[in-house]
């Protein structure tokens, strides 16, 4: 079978560690060049930096690009990046802090920071991207929401009031970009084994885990693997006629 991804050039934020740097490699085993932007070139979970690792053990160029999504300037100069390899096709707005503050106590500054990451970051790089395909005639552009983009959880009101945002404002972009060409989506992931679900809210390898896995119809955690494998569909000419959707990938258990 053809490449799904070949001649597409895509960006992605937090592209160096997690799901979005099994976004990176699954992109790029699928014939796409990959610009990777994040405010750290080394992985958090280690290994080598996602654009080495790219170019070692793919047929496709890859670089990084220090990028902090919330700075729309950065996210204009990773979008420059991709035109050494002759444009964007595809935007993953990928990357996303996770913190649990009581709602409480919750500060002004740390709602800020979780907000400018998680929407701001989404937003401005939605616009950064889609200034290009629209001249370009076309793109997909990919949002990183969460199945607390779906559900209220009270336990972390901020991050799940980020990723309500990130829905919403896929469904207002898919809206007003449709007719441009560019298709716009959202994924919802449940619990992915990444290191902020091992390190930043500790979930996965804990007891309280392990009671939560059992809850899940499929019976485990989600590996970045799955995420990647919908985020290909939904970058690939396979997902032509869908845009304004959520596409959640949590082993079935928002639905059950
Ligand atoms: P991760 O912490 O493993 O990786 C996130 C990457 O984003 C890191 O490389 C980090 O350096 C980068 N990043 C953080 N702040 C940045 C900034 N300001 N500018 C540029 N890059 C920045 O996280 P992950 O688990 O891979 O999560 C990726 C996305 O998926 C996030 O948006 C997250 O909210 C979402 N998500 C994750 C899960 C999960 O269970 N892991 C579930 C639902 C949604």
């Amino acid at each position: 079978m053809d490449e799904l991804l070949s001649d597409k050039v895509a960006v992605i934020t937090g592209g160096s560690s997690g799901i979005g740097r099994t976004i990176a490699k699954t992109f790029a085993e699928e014939g796409a060049d990959i610009v990777v932007a994040d405010v750290r070139e080394d992985a958090r979970e280690g290994g080598p930096p996602t654009h080495e690792l790219i170019s070692e053990e793919t047929d496709s160029e890859a670089t990084y690009v220090d990028c902090d999504v919330t700075e729309p300037d950065d996210l204009e100069a990773s979008v420059e990046a991709a035109e050494r390899y002759g444009g964007i096709d595809i935007m993953v707005n990928n990357a996303g802090i996770f913190r649990g503050e009581d709602f409480l106590d919750v500060s002004e500054r740390e709602y800020d920071q979780l907000m400018d990451v998680n929407v701001k970051g989404v937003f401005f790089g939605a616009q950064a991207a889609a200034k290009r395909m629209v001249a370009n005639g076309g793109g997909s552009i990919i949002n990183l929401s969460s199945v607390a983009g779906l559900e209220g959880t009270g336990e972390y009101v901020t991050y799940c009031t980020s990723k309500g945002a990130v829905r919403l404002m896929t469904y207002a972009l898919a809206d007003k970009l449709g007719p441009e060409g560019v298709r716009v989506n959202a994924i919802h992931p449940g619990v992915i084994e990444t290191a902020m679900t091992t390190d930043d809210v500790a979930i996965v390898g804990t007891e309280e885990g392990e009671m939560y896995e059992q809850m899940i119809p499929s019976r485990r955690f989600g590996t970045p693997t799955d995420v990647a494998n919908g985020a290909l569909y939904l970058a690939s000419d396979l997902a032509d006629y869908v845009t304004g959707e959520s596409l959640v990938l949590d082993g079935g258990l928002t639905n059950t």
